[in-house]
């Protein structure tokens, strides 16, 4: 049913329009629930939520209708002339929904920015108490916390971050537990206490004085294809954040609002961060919008001396609070958090069974709805297969021509892998599980046959 994706190109003249690449998509007519129609009238499944972002599904009657609302009274108010009631209200609905203490309530206009903005009010509550010394934000390798120049330096991933080295300072990484790699006698339990001893260690390396705070993504996002580490792992690192006074910043920008099975991630494992990020799903496409949660006790300071030096034009938007508000609500009315935990075991069980199938589906991980699945040579060895086989582009190509959307990343240095990332919407059910299988069987099938790759 599908034709080439270039056929469908609009406008067919050349655009002035341009994104990352060459590369050209057909052009989106609608959307609505999990499915993607282009102007041709070729159908998808949005199997990643596209970046795993529309979580509560397309077209949402009632997120639709709070926006038209919002609409006919007023889409802006700049926020120092004006409060509006749609940010209150979100502000307040987010607060209620985070870990006790966690109630101050930033809003911005995207992932990058909501993580600039944890990066500044760390820098700015330690000024602020007279612990100037602090700016160091360890962070992890392989990690993806945005594109700005501040995100990136606590990027770990060199392609993005490289070409722009000198204009930032990079901030030091160690190693994300990438514990399924690892062939050794310990338990995984044990592991998870190694990975998170090696923070205790960059601190000390580092000086303690001059650490300002630790990023991390609870699950790994596109940078390692929804890698989880053991349970050991979150608490002590919680520990050694406390034992230095260090900031601990939660990047729930994709495993925020419910995408893991809780509507934060941090809930999985009763942590407590100082910051979290939140965007993707927390309007779940319908706006752009993120927010910056903070304890209380780190924002009262800065504004006792004298304010956050930072915000943003569109901050606070009202059109986009009432988007998230809706969506939030959304999220809490139809249960959505528990229906990504319920469906999230379904299609990871079929996606594990893909390893019977597939010798070289080597790994199966993630939480909730947020799952991937690895490719490798060899699987004992979990020896990657030859990076110029570009073999998870490939995989996302046979997916689309079977009308699957899946989201790919080969990560270079630290660990070598070709992962997909199979992230629905929410509201996923039972038969679309299987549609989505069924083509991604499909895929794979076509890939094997493409690259010589066995089949069991
Ligand atoms: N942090 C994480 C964990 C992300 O996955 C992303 C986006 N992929 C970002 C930050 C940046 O978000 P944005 O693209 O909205 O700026």
């Amino acid at each position: 049913m599908q034709t080439s994706p270039a056929a469908t190109v609009f406008p067919s003249g050349p655009s002035n329009l341009f994104y990352q690449s060459r590369l050209q998509r057909p052009t989106l007519d609608r959307a609505e629930g999990i499915y993607i129609w282009d102007r041709e009238g070729n159908r998808w499944i949005d199997g990643s939520s596209g970046a795993m972002v529309a979580n509560i599904g397309h077209s949402n009657p009632r997120v639709l209708a709070a926006m038209r609302a919002q609409m006919d009274r007023a889409t802006f108010g700049y926020r120092l002339h004006f409060a509006n009631e749609p940010a209150e209200r979100l502000a307040n609905l987010t607060a209620s929904l985070m870990p006790e203490g966690l109630d101050r309530v930033f809003f911005v206009s995207g992932g990058s920015e909501a993580v600039e903005s944890c990066l500044k009010l760390a820098r700015q509550w330690a000024v602020a108490t007279g612990q100037d010394s602090r700016w160091k934000v360890i962070a992890r390798h392989p990690s993806y916390h945005g594109s700005t120049l501040g995100a990136l330096a606590v990027t770990g991933y060199a392609p993005l971050s490289e070409p722009f080295a000198p204009m930032f300072t990079a901030m030091p990484k160690i190693p994300a537990p990438t514990c399924y790699l690892d062939r050794d006698n310990y338990t995984d339990a044990e592991r998870g206490l190694r990975y998170a001893e090696m923070l205790r260690e960059e601190i000390l390396a580092q000086g303690p004085d001059s650490v300002l705070a630790f990023i991390m993504e609870p699950v790994g996002g596109a940078s390692t294809g929804a890698l989880v580490a053991p349970d050991s792992y979150y608490a002590r690192i919680r520990e050694i954040c406390d034992e230095f006074g260090i900031l601990l910043i939660y990047d729930e920008v994709m495993t925020g609002a419910g995408r893991t099975g809780r509507f934060l991630a941090a809930e999985h494992w009763g942590i407590r961060p100082d910051i979290v990020a939140l965007s993707k799903g927390f309007a779940a496409g319908y706006a752009p919008l993120g927010a910056m949660v903070a304890a209380r006790r780190l924002v009262e300071p800065v504004l006792d001396a004298g304010g956050f030096m930072h915000g943003y034009t569109y901050a606070g938007n009202p059109l986009a609070c009432a988007a998230g508000l809706a969506v939030i609500r959304e999220i809490l009315d139809q249960d959505l958090t528990g229906n990504a935990g319920r469906m999230g075991a379904l299609l990871k069980a079929e996606m594990t069974a893909l390893m019977d199938r597939y010798p070289f589906v080597g790994d199966v991980r993630g939480k909730g709805l947020l799952l991937a699945f690895e490719m490798v040579a060899d699987r004992e060895t979990m020896t990657p297969l030859p990076r110029e086989w570009n073999a998870h582009a490939r995989l996302v190509e046979h997916a689309y021509a079977r009308g699957l959307v899946v989201y790919s990343r080969r990560t270079r240095g630290g660990i070598e892998g070709d992962h997909i990332l199979v992230c629905p919407p929410l509201i996923v059910t039972e038969p679309q599980i299987g549609e989505i299988m069924e083509r991604l069987v499909a895929s794979l099938d076509a890939l094997a046959a493409e690259l010589g790759l066995p089949r069991g």
